[in-house]
């Protein structure tokens, strides 16, 4: 019997989706917060449900080979990053494990699969070019940061390793500033106070975008905040208010307000620029993202006749890079802004073949198919839901050759690819990319062809 409050000697045999280490006591399955495969520790067990059990990390009594001293002081506080105590190396086998895992937890057919190790960075710190952090005040002091591990609570933290130096500047001087002209930090509960969330998105030059997340349109001093602000960081190109006055964790609401600059900023792929807009979809880390599309369109293997379709297109990023292959690529997205931010970046780089359709999936891809447009090769990139069974059904009925399925969710791109199986297709390749370092994310890249 395990019982909470019970201190227990464990081997970690795995780590789970969520980063946690896995262990057994007898045939019970316990989760463990920064313990990793092959350490043997000491455990209090905090919580038992019927098939599992959570344990508290007290002691490590043997390290495992992979574990390492975490690279960020904030670790063991922030939300932001779970597998800052894995080594590198060790992170990329995991991501490998967990794809393989979810493929055959979905029963997908993996004979002949090649499944290949996962492409990492040389340098996996200052990634992202977009950070979201809360504003809140907590005993009478402002704190700006991410969320902790599992909660809403904000963490006091002065830089991130993952965003840019320049990013880390805008915060602090912020900070500062916030106090100095007396914005109030937005309070949940009594739903006073303006700045809720400060959001800053950079380019490869270093360029950045702050979006400054207002409870209404309301903002004492924005004139002389933004002044001072672009004065002392000349990178901030623009400045965008965002109001957001929903009692939601959502962070941004629908309303922009352009307070300095032209409220883009542009960013480069591989030869294509793009116009990115305070709410359009941009891949987080750049530098995995072109070798994360090059897989792709290795997978898609073009020829100059082919109809490609893009699915979930975004700005249309993989419709612009495959274009010079195919006669014409379709771009399919929800999002309104995206879509006009798609047709604009085909124009920017002098491409005539593509055409953007707005929409949701799983109601253009059925009207395309009544329409008898069909496609040669049709490249998916949803989000972490998956795609909509219309979406999958719409595919098998188009019967195209290939199948590129571009995923960040490991188990619902199983699931889906159970189904294209299922109506006769068969996985040919897997490429899993650490598009987020130190985080359990993992981006798969998959080619699936008609049988
Ligand atoms: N391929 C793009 C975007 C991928 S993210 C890129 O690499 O940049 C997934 C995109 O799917 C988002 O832009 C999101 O707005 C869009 N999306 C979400 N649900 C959708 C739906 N039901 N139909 C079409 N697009 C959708």
């Amino acid at each position: 019997m395990i019982e909470v409050g019970q201190i227990k000697e464990v081997n970690i045999i795995d780590v789970n989706h969520m980063g946690q280490g896995v262990s057994r006591i007898d045939d019970f399955v316990v989760f463990i917060n920064n313990a990793i495969e092959g350490d043997i520790v000491e455990i209090e067990i905090i919580e038992v449900k019927k098939n599992f059990a959570k344990g508290k990390l007290l002691k490590i009594i043997k390290k495992s080979e992979n574990r390492i001293n975490a690279p960020c002081q904030y670790f063991s506080q922030c939300g932001g990053c779970q597998l800052m105590y894995i080594d590198y190396k060790a992170q990329l086998e995991y991501k490998k494990n967990r794809v393989l895992n979810e493929l055959r937890r979905a029963f997908v057919n993996t004979e002949g699969v090649t499944i290949n190790d996962t492409i990492g960075m040389e340098e996996p710190f200052r990634y992202r070019n977009k950070t979201a952090f809360s504003v809140i005040k907590k005993n009478n002091k402002i704190i700006v940061g991410p969320y902790e591990q599992g909660t809403y609570n904000t963490v006091n933290i002065n830089s991130c390793m993952l965003q840019t130096k320049e990013a880390d500047e805008v915060v602090s001087i912020l900070k500062n500033l916030l106090i100095k002209y007396k914005v109030e930090p937005y309070d949940k509960r009594t739903r006073r106070g303006t700045i809720r969330n400060i959001v800053l998105r950079s380019n490869k030059q270093n360029e950045i975008m702050l979006i400054l997340v207002t409870s209404s349109e309301i903002f004492p001093n924005k004139e002389l905040i933004v002044k001072e602000l672009t004065t002392h960081v000349k990178e901030i190109k623009t400045v965008v208010q965002n109001i957001n006055s929903r009692n939601t964790n959502l962070i941004m609401g629908y309303k922009n307000i352009v307070l300095f600059g032209d409220g883009t900023i542009k960013d480069t792929i591989g030869e294509f620029t793009f116009t990115i807009s305070p709410d359009t979809f941009f891949q987080i880390n750049q530098i995995q993202t072109e070798k994360l599309y090059e897989k792709a369109i290795e997978y898609a293997n073009l020829n100059k006749d082919d109809i490609c379709f893009d699915i979930y297109c975004g700005i249309g990023t993989i419709s612009l890079m495959v274009a010079k292959y195919v006669k014409k690529v379709y771009g399919v997205e929800i999002v309104e802004q995206s879509i006009i931010n798609a047709r604009e970046n085909a124009k920017l780089n002098n491409i005539e073949n593509a055409e953007f359709l707005s929409g949701k999936a799983e109601e253009v891809l059925p009207m395309l198919y009544k329409k008898s447009i069909n496609a040669d090769v049709i490249i998916v990139d949803p989000p972490r839901k998956g795609c909509e069974k219309e979406v999958i059904d719409s595919i098998i009925s188009m019967a195209s050759k290939k199948v590129v399925y571009v995923s960040c969710n490991p188990s619902t791109l199983s699931r889906d690819i159970k189904l294209l199986e299922d109506g006769g297709y068969k996985l040919k390749e897997v490429q899993p990319v650490d598009q987020f370092p130190w985080s359990t994310h993992v981006e798969t890249v998959c080619l699936l062809l008609r049988k």
